[in-house]
């Protein structure tokens, strides 16, 4: 029997018409949510590899010879595995800090939050989870250079503590259809 090689289940994640769950029911990703443009949902459904979960009410489409509404939510027909290793990346920082600059605690949006190196790079200091911190761009102006321990201390986060900062600052955001399946 020649096995098949697994199809990749890559899905541009750039739009919030339609949400993705994985065979599971639960979303195919968190960060960022999986969710697609109608024009992929409709794709999706004719490929027959989704089950459609709900439609949205006041939403139809037409083509020349067919009215469908546009799904709100579908469910891949199978589960796929995904590692839930937590990807170190300046999103995920700021989700981890729940987007909140551990020198002053202000939260901020994304576009006024940078990335500080708790000990600067020219002193040695690396990219990674332990050295870094959510920072506003005032105070990492005043911080500069010198090596100041943000509060509270940072730590690897796991795929919960993102979840828990995604849906701090991004629930409003989400249709509400949607909400029962974001659960970690
Ligand atoms: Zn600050």
């Amino acid at each position: 029997m020649i096995k098949k090689t697994k199809k990749s289940c890559m899905i541009l994640l750039m739009s919030n018409d339609c949400l993705i769950l994985n065979g599971n029911g639960k979303p195919l990703s968190y960060f960022p949510l999986s969710a697609v443009d109608w024009k992929t949902a409709v794709k999706l459904v004719f490929t027959r590899n989704v089950i459609i979960i709900k439609e949205h009410k006041d939403w139809e489409v037409r083509s020349p010879s067919q009215t469908f509404k546009v799904p709100s939510i579908v469910m891949l027909r199978k589960y796929y595995k995904f590692s839930k290793k937590v990807k170190f990346s300046r999103s995920n920082v700021f989700l981890r800090d729940m987007f909140t600059c551990l020198y002053c605690k202000e939260v901020f949006e994304k576009k006024d939050l940078t990335i500080d190196h708790i000990i600067p790079k020219s002193k040695g200091g690396e990219t990674n989870w332990m050295n870094v911190t959510t920072c506003c761009k005032s105070c990492n102006l005043q911080k500069a250079d010198k090596i100041i321990n943000p509060s509270p201390e940072v730590k690897k986060p796991s795929l919960r503590d993102l979840l828990k900062g995604q849906k701090v600052v991004e629930a409003k955001k989400f249709e509400t259809d949607w909400q029962e399946y974001i659960v970690a």
